[in-house]
Parts: C-alpha cells; structure tokens; sequence
C-alpha cells in the first residue's frame, strides 16, 4: 500500500494571488523539510486517526512487519492494537467461545498464530516482564470465566487459540523465560491451587475440576507443541514441582485415555478391558507417548522414577486389571516395558511378574501382535535374576498362571459368548508361549 497517497488531503488549498501562492509553495517547502526530520515521514503529517484507519486495511502480517521498521512505527502500531484493534481485523474474543465447525477453528487458530507473531514482533525490545504482563492480560480478555457467551468451556476453543498465541510470542525464549511464563499465567489463573485440591483428594471427587486443570495444561502448554523437546519441557514443569505419588495422578488426569463424557474414569482401568485394537489405543496411546516421550527425550527424568510413575498410576484409584497393565506396557514399547518388569524382577516380585508376562502374551493374542517382544523381555528378565533356583520358581510360576487363568474363565464359559472368546484366547496365548519355548528349547537341531 502506498502511504504517499493519504498525503494528498495535506495539500495547501489554492490561492489567485500570486504572492500568497508564493509564501505558500515555501511554507509548503519548508513543512516538507521538516516532515523528513519527522520518525515516520510524511506518515506524520497525518492524524492519528487517520493513520489507525490506513491500518484498518493491512493484514495482521503486514502490521507484524511494520512493527520492525522502527521504534516510533511499533510505538505505533502498539497503540493502535490496543485501542482499536478488535473491529476491522476480527478479533472478536466473544467467536471464541461460540460452537465453531473445524473449518473455523482451524481460522481461528491461524488468526490466534498470527496476532502471537505481532505481539512477539512489537515487544521483542521489552523486558520479558513486561511481555508476560501483555500476555496475561490477553489471558484475561480471552478465558471462558470471563465471557457471558461461553455455554461450555470444555467445547470452547478459547484456550487453545490462547496456548497457540502464548507459543508463537514465546518461540525462542531460553528455558528460565519459559518457566517464568509458566509460573506467571499458571499464578494469574490460580492452578496450582486446584492441581493441589485434586491430587491431594480423592480421584474423581472432585471431577469438574480435574476437567479444568486437564484442558488448562492440554490446551496452553501441550497440545500446542510443535517439537518433542518442546512437549518434554512443558510436561517437565507441569510435573515436577509435585511428589511422584502427585505426579501419577496428574499425568494420568492430563493424559488418560476416555474424556469423552468430560471426567476423568479412574476405575474404568480396573473393570474393564478394551474390545478391540482401536478401544486399545483409546486406552492407552496418549498416556504411553508421554511417558517414552519422559523416558526418552527429558533428561529431567531418570528410568526409575518413571517405573515409579507406572507403578503409582497402575494401582490408582484401586489396582488396574493386569491385562491393562499388559497393554500399557506394550504401548509403552519394548525398552521401558523391560525396564519396569526387570525392576520387579530384582525386588523379587515373581507372582506379579508371572501374571504380567501371561497377560503381555494374552494381549499380544487379541490384538495379533507377535509374542516375538514378549520373548526378548522374558531374556532380559532372567538374566536379571541372580539365583538359578530363582530363574526355576519364576518359570514354573508363569506357567502356573496361565493354567489358573484359563481354568478360571472354563469355569465361566457356559454363561456367554464374551467369555468363550476369552477362553479361547487364554488358551491361544498360552499355546504361542509353549511354542516359543519348545523352539527355544529345541534350537539347534530345528531349521532356520
Ligand atoms: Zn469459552
């Protein structure tokens, strides 16, 4: 857009008298001159609001570039997205919390991407103070506690257009700034508070509010991250600040697998097993990325820690069926598995051990996973127990449970069909086993 052609109402009226005409070609002149010392140029000779209108036509890009021309031009553009900023490009904050189709969420988003560039680019000169004091008053504008037109907060977008805009501003900042920005906009909407109340009651007791602190760190902080590194880092300050007792709770508020009625379903782990392969991973895949992503990626974790973790989320509320168990593990993929079953396995606990194991099989059965992982964790388990004798109970012991599971779900078998295919899996996975072990058993003399 060329500036030069809103400086054509400046030109001096007309005048008959040629001395008149004279004086005015010089003040005209002189004013020119002037207009050169002037920060914007002639951009300067025109009011402000004026000025503010000429911007009412350039896209949020346009004015984000502007704002790195000069000091005075951000000054600006500064003054003009805080005071009239909201008609001409659409930031209507009140949209945010109307019921938006993919399509529009995906627009506002971008818009959401768009204004965090601008803020970024018209504050990169101030002190990261004073930007976190700018984003949090964004916050304010933008949460659902302050708007009359959010019918329901956990459908509304707010707060991730929100975590989309804080992640563009922030892009960059070094780790303490980062914190710092998470400190202050977890202060300014007072959620440690309630992360304390729902980690330290009883799970689900406090339901409505275990939704808000899972959407506040999914939205703000997680779901907005672009990198791995980036995600470990924002899971890291969610979680560290708390015992691991706390954290397993609040990993699993944050990650478990069902919301969909809107609360958290702390027993749904210890009562039921999923149907299929896609009930599995509505289980399991959320909560096993984050944990290989903390085993992995976050050099803020050490390995036992995160068997502490599982250990604590596998036994809350209440014991998780171990065929869940099994199944997280296997989302949780080979290394990790290994490593919480070889931990159990030096702590002598190969009951538990045995009736994993039996599971893992059972679960690889169901959902047509080979046994072939199973196989190389049971290699790493037994190197990890010392004592040969010991090897010999922990053998005899998984046997033995497969013999009680399938007797247990025979005796079952006339009541329904579930329970038939349940049978029939037992039995399946305990045959994959023995076969594995009989060409274990019998490997040099069977053909590659
Ligand atoms: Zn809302």
């Amino acid at each position: 857009m060329d500036i030069k052609f809103y400086l054509l109402s400046k030109k001096p009226r007309r005048s008959s008298r040629s001395s008149v005409k004279e004086k005015n070609v010089h003040t005209v002149a002189k004013k020119v001159e002037s207009f050169h010392s002037c920060p914007l140029g002639y951009f300067d000779a025109i009011p402000i609001e004026l000025r503010f209108s000429i911007f009412q036509f350039l896209t949020i890009e346009d004015l984000s570039i502007l704002t790195i021309v000069s000091k005075t031009m951000r000054n600006l553009i500064e003054g003009y997205r805080v005071t009239r900023f909201s008609g001409p490009h659409c930031m209507s904050y009140r949209d945010l919390h109307l019921r938006l189709s993919l399509e529009q969420q995906t627009e506002m988003l971008s818009k959401y991407h768009k204004l965090g560039l601008l803020v970024k680019r018209s504050t990169c000169l101030y002190a990261t103070k004073d930007r976190l004091k700018i984003i949090n008053e964004f916050l304010t504008r933008i949460a659902c506690s302050n708007s009359d037109n959010c019918k329901d907060p956990s459908r509304c977008i707010a707060l991730l257009c929100f975590g989309k805009f804080l992640h563009t501003v922030i892009a960059g900042w070094d780790d303490s700034e980062c914190q710092r920005a998470f400190d202050t906009i977890c202060q300014h909407m007072c959620i440690t508070k309630h992360v304390k109340t729902v980690v330290s009651s009883k799970p689900g007791s406090h339901g409505h509010l275990e939704g808000v602190v899972r959407q506040f760190f999914r939205w703000i902080f997680l779901d907005q991250c672009t990198t791995i590194p980036d995600k470990a880092f924002w899971i890291s300050r969610i979680l560290k600040p708390w015992p691991i007792v706390f954290q397993a709770r609040l990993l699993f508020i944050i990650y478990s697998g069902n919301f969909t009625s809107g609360e958290i379903q702390w027993h749904e782990m210890s009562e039921t097993t999923p149907v299929d392969t896609e009930h599995s991973s509505i289980f399991f895949s959320s909560i096993s990325s984050i944990l290989q992503l903390l085993h992995l990626h976050s050099t803020e974790w050490t390995s036992d820690e995160i068997i502490s973790i599982i250990d604590e989320m596998t036994s809350t509320p209440e014991d998780w069926l171990v065929e869940n168990i099994a199944g997280l593990l296997l989302a949780c993929g080979e290394c990790l598995a290994t490593k919480l079953l070889a931990s159990k396995a030096i702590n002598g606990k190969y009951v538990e051990l045995a009736s994993i194991i039996a599971s893992l099989c059972l679960v690889c059965v169901k959902h047509n996973h080979s046994i072939n992982q199973v196989m190389t964790m049971m290699d790493c388990i037994i190197a990890v127990i010392e004592n040969p004798r010991e090897k010999l109970v922990f053998l005899n012991r998984i046997l033995d449970t497969f013999k009680e599971l399938v007797l247990d779900t025979h005796e079952f078998t006339d009541s329904d069909d579930a329970n038939d295919n349940e049978f029939f899996f037992h039995v399946s996975a305990l045959t994959e086993f023995t076969r594995k072990l009989a060409h274990l058993a019998y490997k040099h003399i069977l053909p590659h």
